[in-house]
């Protein structure tokens, strides 16, 4: 088993700029990619909000340029995933999809948070083939095409306004009779003719020879006055929310209903000595990339005075 001074789980803004900060106060980073090296960003196209980048950047350059400078500083870079943790007493010992064993003194949780799926056996049937949970990545592939769009929240109203610059027409299925999002993000939903909003509807299942075709919806599902009725769709997106990649973790640190994990105050802290959580991981809240990359700087300030204090 190897030991370490400071194990970065995850490689989004958070893990990244966790890694600069430790590399630069010399604590010897190793930071663990995880499933989807440099995380969301990655299935994002322009980012036009973080700081720095007055003309924007891609979500893989920024990423790009945050690993390199992770690595300037001496952050150990490895693409494996956490398979099982023991978090029960210092060292911590974590263990790794392709065998690798950690025994570190301090640990940043950076796991980030993963689109949620409605749970049909179609989405599985058709995953790749007209189902996709991020429009950023394949919304290319509908032009001129018909999709939907699951989901009244912001998310939802940004894919769906994303897709209508691509697709012929743009249904947004939303199951309540109101949308979620911001007033902004409706009002560009609302005015666009492209966008079809259902509102009061649910997605019961998708149908296709070779990948989605059509999807079945019921308007007012369980009231009296229900209807059940198919649309003809090319794709379908989902946009529902995301979930906490927390699981592995949640035998030894706090998390809320959804799995989010708790932090002390405005700390990065778990409430386990020398563990920190940053990100998506712990922030139901803002979930932007410089909220993201400002946690995992102070996840990685702790690590270090951590290390400092206990003489480690
Ligand atoms: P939200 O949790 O805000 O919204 C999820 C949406 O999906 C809701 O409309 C919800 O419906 C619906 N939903 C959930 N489960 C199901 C289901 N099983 N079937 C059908 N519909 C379902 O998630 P978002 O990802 O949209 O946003 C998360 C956070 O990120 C928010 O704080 C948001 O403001 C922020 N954000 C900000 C952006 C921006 O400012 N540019 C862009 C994107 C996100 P219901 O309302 O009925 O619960």
């Amino acid at each position: 088993m190897e030991h370490i001074r400071c194990l970065i789980i995850g490689s989004g803004p958070a893990g990244y700029t966790a890694a600069i900060y430790a590399g630069r106060a010399n604590i010897n980073p190793v930071l663990y990619e995880g499933i989807q090296p440099g995380g969301q960003l990655t299935t994002t196209t322009e980012v036009e909000n973080f700081p720095g980048y007055p003309e924007g950047v891609t979500g893989p350059e920024l990423m790009e340029d945050l690993r390199k400078q992770a690595e300037r500083f001496g952050a150990d870079i490895r693409s494996a995933i956490a398979i099982e943790t023991d978090l029960s007493a210092r060292p911590y010992k974590v263990k790794f999809d392709n065998g690798d064993e950690i025994e570190t003194e301090t640990l940043i949780i950076a796991t980030g948070a993963t689109a949620k799926y409605l749970g049909l056996d179609d989405e599985k049937k058709y995953a790749g083939m007209g189902v996709s949970a991020c429009a950023t990545c394949d919304g290319f592939f509908y032009r001129k095409k018909t999709v939907a769009v699951v989901g009244g929240g912001d998310t939802a109203c940004e894919e769906a306004t994303y897709l209508s610059g691509l697709a012929n027409k743009v249904y947004l299925i939303v199951r309540k009779p109101f949308l979620r999002a911001s007033k902004i993000m409706q009002e560009r939903v609302l005015n666009n003719p492209k966008i079809e909003v259902l509102f009061e509807h649910n997605t019961v299942g998708l149908f296709g020879e070779n990948g989605v075709e059509g999807a079945h919806v019921v308007k007012r599902m369980g009231e009296a006055d229900e209807e059940r009725y198919d649309i003809a769709i090319d794709g379908f997106f989902l946009a529902i929310g995301h979930k906490p990649n927390s699981d592995i973790f949640k035998p030894w640190v706090k998390t809320d209903e959804v799995g989010y994990i708790i932090t002390e105050g405005a700390t990065p802290r778990t409430g386990v000595p020398g563990v920190f959580a940053a990100g998506d991981v712990a922030d139901p809240h803002y979930r932007q990339a410089i909220t993201a990359a400002g946690s995992g700087c102070k996840a990685a300030i702790e690590a270090e005075r951590y290390l400092a204090e206990n003489s480690l």
